[in-house]
């Protein structure tokens, strides 16, 4: 029966729909959607959504940080932070050096995670200053290994993961500073940030307790 025309907005809707659902082909065998013989909801919702292709950095994203860190890590996850190549690819052409450090390499991704200094040097202390042993790599090196201990959620990887992002929020936050505003922060300072921030994250996580206590106090 095709939709009629004089029905009311939600019954064409409704016939709509079913001419939709019709049209997908796990829908063609009716068991699709059916559990012991039974239309099943949840069976027909799961079906109809769309399915996209999964990336294997979720757990970083998914982790327990604060918001502003994961918009930043999101962004960088997804390689669309505005760094210098990608302005001049939209037209916009500003000095290509990286303003974070001295060596005059090209401000490209791979550069300010974590080839460059600055980064690495925040990254370097923030290990460090939680017993971890581990030789920093570039970003998708990096981006591998924190998500293979994000995976298994032991309150460490959870706390790594949200010192991840805290860099990458960081780094990304001076860059700005010093390229548009010509300010600069203090690492000192924004270490510090970094820590209270866990530590006032850490009030809402009781797994993160035992080790919070063990690092009490400043990494410098
Ligand atoms: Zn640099």
């Amino acid at each position: 029966m095709s939709t009629p025309s004089q029905a009311c907005w939600l019954v064409r809707k409704v016939f709509d729909i079913r001419d939709w659902y019709l049209s997908i082909d796990s829908f063609a065998n009716i068991n699709n959607y059916c559990r012991k013989g039974q239309f099943n909801i949840q069976k027909a919702y799961t079906l109809a959504r769309p399915q996209f292709q999964k990336v294997h950095w979720k757990a970083l994203i998914l982790g327990s940080t604060i918001p502003r860190y994961n918009f930043i890590l999101w962004l960088a996850l997804h390689h669309r932070i505005t760094t210098v190549d990608r302005l001049a690819a939209w037209g916009i052409h500003v000095a290509s050096g990286c303003v974070l450090c001295s060596s005059g390499k090209t401000e490209i991704m791979a550069h300010l995670f974590f080839e460059c200094q600055y980064s690495r040097n925040i990254w370097s202390i923030l290990l460090n200053w939680l017993g971890e042993r581990h030789q920093i790599g570039l970003w998708e090196e990096e981006v591998v290994w924190l998500t293979k201990r994000a995976k298994n959620g032991r309150p460490r990887n959870s706390i790594l993961a949200f010192l991840f992002a805290a860099v990458v929020y960081h780094t990304w936050t001076e860059r700005n500073m010093h390229r548009f505003q010509g300010r600069k922060t203090e690492t000192k300072s924004r270490i510090r940030d970094i820590v209270l921030q866990l530590h006032i994250k850490g009030q809402q996580k009781t797994k993160w307790k035992k080790i919070l206590e063990g690092v009490n106090s400043f990494p410098l």
